[in-house]
């Protein structure tokens, strides 16, 4: 029996490995993109077939740098190898600038390195995607269609001077939802974003003790850090249909940071 399938970028560590873990409980096959840590992915896949609500699921682990289109290329062909098909794509795979530098500061590399991995990487793996749904033209097993989410950031709205080309990055990613979500929206695709606070991932590591100042004063009014569950809680929601009058609208996932206080 053919079971529905996700490819989920960045799925070997943070909060990819969270949005995998959901989705194969939620009875999906799972293809784990990931950059260079094999043995991360790996152990993503263990946790899949831990969490598996069946023997039919299959979990596999794809090497790829979603900055480069060669890569983006093989990430699909394997996948579709795996599987036979493709219900879902999440754009989950992202950086943070290697050094933050104030934007007087930002470098050309810097600037280019961050926007082609969280952007151009996101935008062209969603085009290959979506011309292979509208050339293949099979039915989704999803309840409500294919779905497609971005992973951007409460930084596609926040103004961070130290990290400009992250922020510019994400707020690019929130436009290029919006576009997927109305091109697609004919073609039986539901596209969403989901915009994560201050989450506790290998990303967040360094600047630990400054977000957990910050967060007991009050900057996130749930007074918490967020983790992996609570995105693949809300990718498991979308997976599972329970969404299904919206798209091309914004999932805080951010224990109410953005809300503007007085
Ligand atoms: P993370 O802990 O640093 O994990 C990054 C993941 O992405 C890893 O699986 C890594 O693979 C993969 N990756 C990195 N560059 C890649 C590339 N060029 N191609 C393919 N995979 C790549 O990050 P995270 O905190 O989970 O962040 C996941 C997403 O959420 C990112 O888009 C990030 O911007 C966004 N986000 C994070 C936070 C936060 O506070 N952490 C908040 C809002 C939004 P390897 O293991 O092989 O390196």
């Amino acid at each position: 029996m053919s079971v529905a399938a996700v490819l989920v970028t960045g799925a070997s560590r943070g909060l990819g490995r969270g949005i995998a873990v959901e989705a194969a409980a939620q009875g999906l096959s799972v293809a784990i993109n990931y950059a260079s840590n094999r043995e991360a992915a790996d152990e993503t896949a263990r946790l899949c077939r831990q969490a598996a609500a069946s023997d039919a699921q299959h979990f596999v682990a794809v090497q790829g740098d979603v900055g480069r289109r060669e890569d983006r290329e093989r990430i699909v062909a394997q996948t579709l190898s795996a599987f036979g098909r493709l219900d879902a794509l999440v754009n989950n795979a992202g950086i943070a600038p290697r050094q933050r530098a104030d934007v007087t500061e930002t470098t050309q590399a810097s600037f280019e390195e961050v926007l082609r991995t969280n952007l151009e990487g996101p935008y062209f793996l969603t085009q290959s995607v979506a011309n292979h749904w509208l050339s293949s033209r099979y039915a989704s097993l999803l309840p409500g269609g294919f779905k497609i989410v971005f992973v951007s950031s409460i930084s596609a709205a926040a103004a961070s001077i130290m990290r400009g080309e992250y922020c510019i990055s994400k707020a690019g990613l929130a436009m290029a939802s919006q576009l997927w979500a109305v091109r697609l929206a004919d073609e039986g695709v539901q596209v969403i974003e989901l915009r994560p606070g201050i989450m506790a991932t290998d990303m967040t590591s360094a600047v630990k003790e400054k977000y957990d100042r910050l967060i007991a004063e009050g900057l996130v009014p749930q007074r918490r850090w967020g983790t992996a569950e609570d995105v693949g809680r809300a990718v498991r929601a979308i997976l599972a249909g329970l969404l299904p009058y919206t798209t091309g609208d914004v999932i805080h996932l951010d224990g109410g940071f953005h809300v503007r206080r007085l």
